[in-house]
């Protein structure tokens, strides 16, 4: 189901996302030549509706029309069936960004092939663009506690997370190749978080290595646990005749240390297992985080929570929130002195 190309089509730079699986046909990744040949590998569009990744690697590559790239690039155009009707992912498809790891099925090999090519290639760093639907600031994530990663990152933006969960996407697999971040760089097409991506890209491309480039200061901050809502439970928001009513708004405490005590919902008849709480060694530890009192649902702990969003379809297809701690930069390998 892979395309690879060593040419860029001409329409690719002004092509909308709709437009792309009649331009490529399908996945597609598209190798070009630069000054330095280790290339920067750009992932977009794993989900077909975050298409802030489309628009900066069009206005990055337009720069270089008639000059050549200083680096080597390699783009994978990921689910192009869902950009066309601006889907994260159709019924029936494999999640784009669960497949980067072992498995059965043409899109677990895809992924296997574009990993393939690239450590031949001998990526020097691997960026996969995405878009949320909360309140979050524009961050970045990492897979691999190890100050190059950092460093990377910090390029995007001071605001660094740590997660290895879930183990299936591609920044957790090209972090075992070369300094791999995921950018989550706001809204889909959000301006701002596009002319960010671009200055990003650019930077990357003419950079020589990582291990001689300055760590910016971050907030680094690791995910503990992912927080779902059980299958046996509705939800809603406040009003709704639901079992989990949210709080309006609830993505306004992403990115902010929440006291215990803070109410996050009101649960029908006081339900202590509305939640699926796991941590990422996979205990259930619903009651280190939550509590139920009266029938409000709090915050147990101090605790910081992460892309939670008054979307309900993201809430089903992937998960209510993250929850995030603090990371000392000394538990980093390969620590700057
Ligand atoms: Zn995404």
């Amino acid at each position: 189901m892979l395309t690879i190309r060593d040419k860029l089509p001409d329409e690719f730079l002004n092509a909308y996302p709709a437009e792309l699986k009649s331009l490529l046909g399908g996945p597609t990744l598209i190798n070009l030549g630069g000054m330095q040949a280790r290339p920067l590998f750009m992932s977009i569009l794993l989900h077909g509706n975050e298409i802030t990744g489309l628009l900066a690697v069009q206005a990055l590559l337009s720069r270089y029309h008639s000059t050549p790239l200083p680096r080597a690039v390699s783009i994978f155009i990921g689910n192009v069936e869902a950009a066309r009707v601006g889907k994260r992912l159709l019924p029936g498809q494999r999640d784009y960004n669960r497949i980067w790891i072992n498995g059965s099925g043409a899109e677990y090999d895809m992924a296997h092939t574009v990993l393939e090519v690239m450590r031949e290639r001998e990526v020097f760093a691997c960026i996969d663009i995405h878009n949320n639907t909360g309140k979050n600031p524009y961050y970045a994530i990492i897979a691999e506690p190890d100050v190059d990663h950092l460093k990377c990152a910090a390029l995007f933006s001071n605001t660094v997370v740590y997660a290895t969960c879930p183990d299936t996407t591609c920044t957790v697999a090209f972090s075992k190749l070369c300094p791999s971040v995921t950018l989550e760089a706001g809204l889909p097409g959000d301006p701002v978080g596009v002319e960010q991506t671009v200055r990003f890209l650019e930077t990357c491309l003419r950079l020589d290595d990582f291990t001689t480039q300055a760590l910016h200061p971050v907030n680094l901050f690791h995910t503990v646990a992912v927080v779902k809502v059980r299958d046996c439970c509705s939800y809603g928001f406040l009003g709704e005749d639901v079992d989990v009513q949210l709080t309006d708004e609830i993505d306004h405490y992403n990115f902010r240390e929440l006291e215990p005590g803070t109410c996050l919902a009101r649960v029908r008849n006081g339900n202590q297992r509305c939640l699926d709480v796991q941590h990422v060694d996979g205990r259930q530890v619903y009651s280190d985080y939550f509590r139920v009192i009266g029938s409000d649902l709090q915050a147990a702990r101090a605790v910081m929570p992460a892309m939670l969003t008054t979307d309900r379809d993201i809430i089903s297809l992937d998960c209510l929130c993250y929850l995030m701690e603090r990371l000392p930069q000394s538990e980093l390998k390969n620590e700057l002195d």
